[in-house]
């Protein structure tokens, strides 16, 4: 699965980093306070289209709302590996 910050019309990669985590780590420093590592939760997910779900993505550091997380999944995986990301990655409150 690909993660991506999507924050002022730009795809930031994120990682999760381990499976199950509550929050992903975004590549470089946070654009509100600069804070490093930059850590966001998922909130409101939602379906975005076939191949990703996206949802509001909240700084762990100054929590703020800093754009959209969205999750491309392997599409080799399919259906079933949709399924299992809701208990993966990103947590979805
Ligand atoms: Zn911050």
């Amino acid at each position: 699965m690909k993660t991506f910050l999507i924050y002022e019309g730009k795809r930031i990669a994120c990682k999760t980093p381990f499976v199950g985590a509550d929050h992903a780590v975004v590549d470089g420093a946070c654009p509100l306070c600069k804070a490093t590592p930059f850590k966001i939760a998922g909130t409101g997910r939602r379906s975005a289209d076939d191949l990703a779900w996206e949802a509001d993505a909240v700084a762990y550091c100054c929590d703020q709302p800093v754009g959209i997380v969205r999750a491309e999944p392997n599409t080799l995986f399919g259906v079933r590996e949709d399924a299992r990301i809701a208990q993966m990655g990103v947590r979805i409150y």
